[in-house]
């Protein structure tokens, strides 16, 4: 099966998001010519939407008449039509009725609420609109997404390819209510987000200066060892790098961190997070900087430095954001950075390493309805057979 990147637009081959690419089989003859879709399932599984509404597309911007049997799962438009055209037909559909109108992740749902149809992402938590002329927005009001989808239970990505990541966000109704809560503390949030620029009081407000306050605030690399008075030490060098290098591709970090020998070590995480994640976006941020923490490894250690840093990002760094770490958690999760028990154990042992007894109560707090849908997932999925590779 080959993969392609969601967006076609992007050319990045770590890109997480992919699809199958699309096929087409030509059945019948002369008027009887129809084309087959034989992979429809999995292309509309990694978009997240039920088959028909791809299909639907391809019969309204064609003109063509549509068969959708699902219990044959044979998807098929009338007349022939080339696999790479239907693949570029595929693109607006993506455009549409999938990806966020704001941070354009294709992590989102349909929601419908008063006839109107509204993508809800995940990544950035904004609403966005879908365009309410089109024709396949009224297929979509009289053949709404199902609500019980119980698919995949954040099934194990392929590390290389990242296949399987859209799937598992296939949750069941808890998780979609949980994600509308989620949205929501977010909606709120983005309105008080414009209105504060406290960060601009009395800053320069360049890229540099936000890194080294960020930095500064920071007070050294709490959870970071043998980095006291001196200030050059490999951790403060990986530190200075990405707090003054523009522009950085995760890649340049990671090589980076491998020339101070600092590839496999977990306080090499927290100088990352510490110094490389902005207060704008975190979500996509996280999305987007996944491969690079999980690159230095994914042990009980490393899930513990990953989290512990973002705790106090959260509280000390940016507190803007601490009304935000039930979604920032389930990014981490979610991009499969930290697992259920790294968290279930966070939540039992309240640690000061990272930042003070009160800010830690703060964020424990905040995290409480993600902590509370993280167990109850945990327990669904230990009536089920998991055999997840751990490295
Ligand atoms: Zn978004």
């Amino acid at each position: 099966m080959s993969l392609i990147n969601i967006r076609r637009d992007v050319q990045d081959s770590f890109y997480r998001y992919k699809m199958p690419k699309l096929q087409s089989k030509f059945e019948g003859k002369g008027n009887g010519k129809k084309t087959v879709i034989p992979n429809m399932i999995e292309i509309s599984q990694a978009l997240s939407r039920p088959p028909s509404y791809p299909t639907k597309y391809f019969g309204t911007v064609l003109g063509a008449q549509v068969q959708i049997e699902e219990k044959n799962d044979r998807y098929i438009v009338n007349g022939a039509h080339e696999a790479a055209k239907l693949q570029d037909i595929l693109d607006g559909f993506i455009e549409k009725f999938v990806l966020c109108g704001s941070c354009k992740s294709p992590e989102t749902d349909l929601i419908i609420k008063d006839s109107i149809i509204i993508k809800n992402c995940m990544a950035c938590g904004k609403r966005t609109d879908v365009d309410m002329r089109h024709r396949l927005s009224t297929y979509i009001l009289k053949n709404p997404p199902p609500k019980n989808k119980k698919a995949g239970q954040h099934a194990a990505p392929d590390p290389t390819t990242g296949a399987g990541i859209i799937e598992s966000r296939n949750g069941s109704d808890d998780d979609d209510e949980f994600a509308n809560q989620l949205a929501e503390d977010a909606a709120k949030l983005n309105i008080a987000d414009e209105d504060s620029d406290k960060w601009d009081i009395d800053a320069d407000i360049s890229e540099e200066a936000v890194a080294r306050r960020q930095r500064a605030l920071a007070g050294g690399f709490n959870g970071v060892d043998g980095n006291d008075e001196e200030s050059d030490g490999p951790y403060d060098q990986l530190g200075d790098f990405i707090s003054t290098g523009e522009n950085l591709t995760d890649k340049e970090i990671f090589n980076k961190a491998k020339d101070l020998g600092l590839s496999k070590k977990h306080r090499a995480l927290i100088v990352i997070v510490q110094c490389l994640f902005k207060e704008k976006d975190i979500l996509s941020q996280i999305t987007n900087h996944a491969q690079l923490l999980i690159s230095f490894g994914n042990s009980e250690k490393h899930q513990k430095a990953i989290l512990g840093s973002f705790e106090k990002l959260v509280s000390e760094i940016f507190p803007s954001l601490l009304p935000k770490t039930g979604h920032i958690f389930k990014a981490l999760y979610e991009n499969d950075i930290i697992e259920e028990d790294a968290f279930l154990a966070w939540n039992e042992k309240p640690s000061k390493k990272y930042t003070t007894r009160e800010n830690s109560k703060k964020v424990h707090e905040a995290a409480a309805r993600f902590i509370q849908w993280i167990r109850e997932a945990e327990e669904e999925d230990s009536d089920e057979d998991s055999d997840e590779d751990s490295e």
